[in-house]
């Protein structure tokens, strides 16, 4: 991707263990409503609140993988393995920072994530930098309580998919193969590779 072309880039942040159509799903309205140029999906190495959200499951390699081929026939989306090279906690105003070096202003970042995030802001590292680096976009059902959110928060209304990746995995451990909920590249990879087993 050439920066120079790239004025409108989002950035949406995951454990995509696995990733799902959801996902997807929410990458294209966000492509679209955002008007992006283009949309990098970074697959975290380890989540700030993973004590909230469980550990991961599958490795970091393998979810940088499952993600790449997710989006493998999608050029406005690419994969940054950037967050799984710095290792550690991946906290999103490090990742930020990284973008703004390789689009400086005036390219615009839009930060994007589910609703369910919007609760925990308080508990973000360095929260106020990571407004002034990006767009923060939450992706919220019509609805959606907004009142308590900072005033920097801006929406897109974006009905989420029934699907997560617990459920994908809980499907998976119990031997069912979740064609529709994930694409099929994916999950010839997780077949290959034994993954979510019991
Ligand atoms: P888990 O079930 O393991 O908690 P998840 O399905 O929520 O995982 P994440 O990788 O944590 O997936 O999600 C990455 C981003 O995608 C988050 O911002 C999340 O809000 C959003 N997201 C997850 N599932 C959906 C969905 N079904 N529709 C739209 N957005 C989703």
């Amino acid at each position: 991707m050439n920066p120079e072309y790239s004025k409108r880039i989002g950035i949406l942040g995951g454990t995509f263990d696995p990733i799902h159509e959801g996902h997807l799903a929410l990458s294209q309205a966000a492509l679209a409503r955002l008007r992006l140029d283009c949309l990098i999906l970074v697959p975290a190495f380890r989540h700030p609140l993973e004590q909230k959200q469980g550990a991961t499951v599958a490795s970091a390699e393998a979810r940088l993988e499952m993600t790449r081929l997710a989006v493998a026939d999608k050029p406005q989306i690419e994969v940054s393995d950037c967050e799984v090279k710095r290792e550690g906690i991946s906290y999103t105003v490090d990742t930020l920072r990284f973008f703004r070096k390789r689009f400086p202003k005036p390219a615009e970042l839009f930060f994007i994530t589910g609703g369910d995030w919007g609760k925990s802001l308080d508990q973000w590292k360095d929260i106020n930098a990571v407004f002034s680096l990006a767009h923060f976009v939450i992706a919220k059902r019509p609805g959606f309580d907004t009142q308590h959110l900072p005033p920097q928060v801006e929406f897109l209304d974006f009905v989420p998919l029934a699907i997560s990746s617990t459920q994908v995995r809980g499907q998976l451990q119990q031997g069912i193969f979740p064609q529709p909920l994930i694409p099929g590249r994916v999950l010839t990879y997780i077949r290959e590779h034994r993954l979510y087993r019991p």
